[in-house]
């Protein structure tokens, strides 16, 4: 493509371009972290698939700005993990997702579970189970009777296995479950299945996507399933879209479902409208 600088025409520089809008997704969302202007907890139900009761979900931010409109995670996360300023984020979202799950817990919500993901440099911070534990005692939930999920992924975890898995262990000491998500977009060695502290393993929409033609991505996803069970790790399959790879996940014993098929990831408005009455406070 090309764009017009002055009256010359212009190769589109393609790398500038992604340069320029970088740097202006930085601009905007320093200014915008401060007060977490903009940015909204949305909530992705996830469906016990043996009681076929939706009981838990994961919360999925999203960010619209006043310059850039609707910036999707997917762009703004990386960015705000490479100049450091994913902590900050990562703060205000644990902060909220716990004071949410308590108040569904005060009021039996149908969800009494809450998965939060974690950056893919967490396990690099010197402070961060510090900062977990602070917005606990903070908020006043205690995870051993309150269920709270990390999702983290695989290539966070391999940077520095050692450290990852000495900071898993504590946080799984205070109650607090962890998920592998993700599961098969990285090496997804047998190994780390065998050695990480991890209580789920969510195999990535990339096996799901195939599920029925696929017969490879059939035979992987049941396997994986398989091996979860006996090795006692809960098992969810995100990015289920159709019918027929919730029969599928079903038939072969996957614990859990997510997807579009079920629902869109809802803000707490919709979520509320959709499973039932929540006073506000
Ligand atoms: P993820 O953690 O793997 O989240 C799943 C993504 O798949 C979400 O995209 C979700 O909306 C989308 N999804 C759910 N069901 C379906 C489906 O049936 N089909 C398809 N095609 N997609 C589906 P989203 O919300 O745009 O988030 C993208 C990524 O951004 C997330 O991937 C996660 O890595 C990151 N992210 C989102 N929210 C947060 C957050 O609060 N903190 C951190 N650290 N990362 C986040
Ligand atoms: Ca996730
Ligand atoms: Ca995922
Ligand atoms: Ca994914």
């Amino acid at each position: 493509a090309a764009k017009k600088n002055g009256s010359d025409w212009v190769v589109y520089d393609e790398a500038k371009h992604s340069d320029e809008r970088e740097q202006e997704i930085l601009h905007e969302l320093k200014k915008d972290i401060v007060e977490f202007t903009g940015f909204s907890l949305y909530y992705q139900p996830k469906i016990n698939l043996k009681t076929r009761k939706i009981d838990s979900a994961e919360v999925l931010l999203r960010w619209e700005n006043k310059q850039l409109g609707m910036v999707s995670p997917a762009e703004f996360i990386p960015i705000a993990e490479k100049y450091g300023l994913i902590q900050d984020l990562t703060k205000s979202i644990f902060f909220r997702a716990c004071q949410q799950v308590k108040r569904w817990n005060q009021e039996h919500f149908p969800i009494q579970k809450l998965a939060v993901n974690l950056s893919a440099t967490f396990f690099q911070l010197q402070n961060g189970n510090e900062m977990i534990k602070d917005i606990l005692e903070q908020t006043e939930v205690n995870p051993k009777s309150i269920n709270i999920e990390l999702e983290v992924t695989e290539t966070a975890i391999m940077e520095n296995v050692n450290r990852a898995i000495e900071m898993l262990d504590d946080l799984r000491g205070i109650g607090l479950t962890i998920a592998l998500d993700d599961f098969g977009t990285g090496l997804s060695s047998l190994t780390y299945l065998k050695n990480l502290p991890i209580d789920t393993l969510k195999i990535d929409k990339a096996f799901i996507e195939g599920i029925p033609g696929d017969e490879k991505d059939n035979g992987i996803t049941e396997l994986i399933v398989l091996i979860s069970k006996k090795i006692g790790l809960e098992i969810v399959a995100e990015g289920i879209e159709i019918l027929e790879q919730d029969q599928f996940l079903t038939s072969i014993g996957c614990d859990y479902g997510q997807g579009y098929f079920y629902s869109k990831p809802l803000s707490l408005e919709q979520l509320t409208e959709r499973f039932g009455s929540s006073k506000q406070n």
